[in-house]
């Protein structure tokens, strides 16, 4: 298998990832926050595979949603019909998510969801009662990552990923993170720019200015940049003003990650439409959702102002099902109750890990965690020999450049997360010994 693998497929990634590829990995089961390999080694999933399975791998009540729903009906076109599953998690969404996000429209991946919110609030501005078709930019931050398809990729800013494919790629505007700033919390310490830096720039911009788009809180594929207290909410008040909608792309921070449900909510934020992927089927199916407004929503009713946007596999009600048992589980497992001891857990081990020779900085919110390791001439990957070091003790972790990412599923227990940081703690503490 591992000789078909390296013949046939072509991995993301795979070139950054080369180091990596020797011995390859091929996982056959998975169980609460665990992996099994071939030869049934368990590994802990570190990352809950990409940002995804919230409440762990093999959950019985998301299996049984997903059976109960296999018996009824896989799949049907959501062009003109509808079901069951589809309603009532739109329904669930509406209630769940904060401010007036009440109309919701599905789709299968994170940068689809970004990419629909964006062609919505362009459109918006051509429909609205108040029209004004010269609003047709974006701002977004420094370091944005919001997908990998031609739209968000535009609203990215990591260079690694958009130079390739500059000719297809419109601009965003954005602010200068490295001009000095002296907010009594530096901004530019956080990788983002001064919020009066953004302010001068939308003040310069804003009749051309669509939308704002940002991650709340936190920028996880920029390396987990989590923002300066209140920065999202002096964002969101910035967009207000100007009178730009502002898209969050939660699409990373969704489904518990911060601490609560959303991260939206920390900083009292309503957007006006909101991206949603990766945690929304606890890492089951490909489903993500655009919510929007119901003022929003109203310009697109009528001739002439349909919404063209729509894919094969939009609203499965496979995917729907299963989001539903995964928002159902937050309750019934007090999810984020619980999770609150762990993230204290996570705070006190990064702490003592920052304390480490080599190790930067350490950056977390909530149950995402960044700890970013010193590069030199000599080393310039430094993580590499780590995360090889970690998998051979069997902890799964990610790199993002430099900076290790840890988020494992919510509803991992003290004793793997104990497990997690004093293996790091170890494997950090030995390459400087
Ligand atoms: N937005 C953010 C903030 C993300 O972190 C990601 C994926 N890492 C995406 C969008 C894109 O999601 P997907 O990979 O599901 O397309």
């Amino acid at each position: 298998l591992e000789q078909a693998d390296k013949r046939f497929l072509w991995h993301p990634f795979t070139q950054q990832q080369a180091w990596e590829a020797e011995p390859q990995l091929i996982i056959e089961r998975a169980k609460g926050c665990y992996l099994f390999d071939s030869k049934g080694r368990p590994y802990l999933d570190g990352v809950s595979s990409l940002w995804v399975n919230v409440h762990g791998h093999n959950h019985p009540a998301l299996n049984a949603a997903l059976q109960a729903q296999l018996q009824k009906v896989a799949h049907t076109t959501f062009l003109g019909l509808t079901h069951p599953p589809a309603i009532e998690l739109a329904q669930r969404l509406a209630t769940v998510t904060p401010g007036q996000l009440t109309r919701v429209f599905y789709s299968d991946t994170g940068a689809a969801a970004v990419e629909i919110a964006l062609k919505m609030a362009l459109q918006y501005w051509q429909q609205c009662p108040d029209p004004q078709p010269q609003k047709q930019r974006f701002f977004s931050l420094a370091n944005a990552y919001h997908g990998d398809t031609v739209g968000a990729m535009s609203v990215g800013q990591i260079d690694l990923y958009r130079q390739a494919y500059a000719a297809l790629l419109f601009s965003p505007v954005h602010a200068d993170p490295g001009i000095p700033c002296s907010c009594p919390l530096s901004c530019t310490r956080h990788g983002v720019p001064c919020i009066h830096e953004v302010e001068r720039i939308i003040a310069a911009h804003h009749r051309e200015l669509a939308a704002m788009i940002v991650e709340p809180l936190v920028q996880g594929a920029a390396g987990i940049r989590v923002y300066p207290a209140g920065y999202t909410r002096a964002l969101w008040e910035l967009a207000k003003q100007y009178h730009l909608l502002f898209i969050v792309d939660e699409v990373a921070t969704g489904f518990g990650k911060t601490g609560r449900l959303f991260a939206c909510e920390h900083e009292g934020i309503e957007p006006d439409i909101m991206a949603l992927g990766k945690g929304i089927t606890g890492g089951y199916l490909p489903l993500a959702a655009t919510l929007t407004t119901e003022e929003i929503y109203r310009a697109f009713l009528g001739p002439e102002r349909t919404f063209y946007h729509g894919h094969t596999y939009t609203g499965n009600p496979l995917c729907c099902a299963v989001a539903l048992a995964n928002l159902a589980l937050f309750e019934q497992e007090h999810t984020l109750d619980r999770l609150q001891s762990r993230i204290d857990q996570l705070g006190q081990g990064l702490r003592q890990l920052a304390t480490l020779p080599g190790v930067v900085a350490t950056r977390q919110c909530g149950i995402m965690a960044g700890i970013e390791l010193q590069t030199s001439p000599e080393q310039p990957h430094p993580e590499r020999p780590v995360l090889q070091e970690a998998r051979r003790r069997g902890i799964l972790l990610r790199p993002l450049g430099n900076v290790l990412v840890v988020m494992p599923p919510l509803v991992i227990s003290e004793q793997e997360m104990t497990f997690l940081l004093n293996t790091l703690s170890i494997i950090l503490a030995d390459r400087n010994g």
